[in-house]
């Protein structure tokens, strides 16, 4: 699967932009991590968005023929609706009148199957100051494959409620079409990345210069 699936653009410094990110067109050609349940299962894996562990059983049940191909659909499905929700909210306030579109979202979130269980902290042996024995923790029950939205759905809520919607912008890049959270403290972020849209857009300025140099050289 490492070979069917590079490694997702993990740019969009929030967890729910960086889902829209996981369709691309590098070079004009598409490319989607949520083309299937595999994919899906890696995206959410390398993400962060689920544990490796919760992963490998559900990919198990799938070949008991569990249905994660169709969880994907529902999540491309998700994906075009954030798209949409974001290309209409980016750049400005969220607004309460933005309430009205929520009902695909809240109906997700309602499903949800999750519980507290009082845990045994772990030590950790580099900690600094004391820390209490037990804890109180919340685990998700995995019961069926669809439930493998429920973490998308959760950072979808929070970009929604706690996020700046004016700093939720998409790369200059020439045709990239990448999705940020503009976390920096001057809010001047520009690029997906500096490595890949920041160089071309560098390289681009330069070559600008460098021909109009050229043209002012051989006129003189
Ligand atoms: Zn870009």
């Amino acid at each position: 699967m490492a070979e069917r699936h590079p490694k997702p653009y993990l740019v969009g410094d929030h967890l729910a932009l960086d889902f829209l990110n996981s369709q691309v067109r590098p070079g004009g050609e598409p490319r989607d991590w949520l083309n299937d349940g595999a994919g899906l299962l890696a995206w959410l894996t390398e993400a962060g968005a689920i544990d490796a562990s919760v992963a490998r059983r559900l990919r198990r049940r799938g070949e008991g023929g569990g249905n994660l191909d169709g969880v994907a659909e529902q999540a491309r499905e998700l994906r075009k609706w954030l798209g949409e929700f974001v290309d209409r909210h980016a750049g400005r306030e969220i607004d309460r009148d933005a309430f009205v579109e929520l009902g695909l979202l809240n109906r997700l979130l309602a499903r949800d199957d999750i519980y507290r269980q009082i845990a045994l902290t772990l030590t950790n042996a580099g900690g600094t100051g004391p820390s209490r024995p037990l804890q109180s923790i919340q685990i998700r029950r995995w019961t069926t494959p669809d439930r493998l939205l429920q973490p998308i759905a959760e950072t979808i809520s929070d970009l929604i409620c706690n996020a700046d919607f004016r700093l939720v912008r998409r790369c200059d890049g020439d045709g990239c079409i990448l999705r940020f959270y503009d976390r920096t403290k001057t809010h001047a972020r520009r690029w997906c990345s500096m490595a890949v849209c920041g160089n071309r857009a560098k390289a681009a300025a330069h070559r600008a210069r460098m021909a109009r140099s050229q043209d002012g050289l051989s006129k003189a």
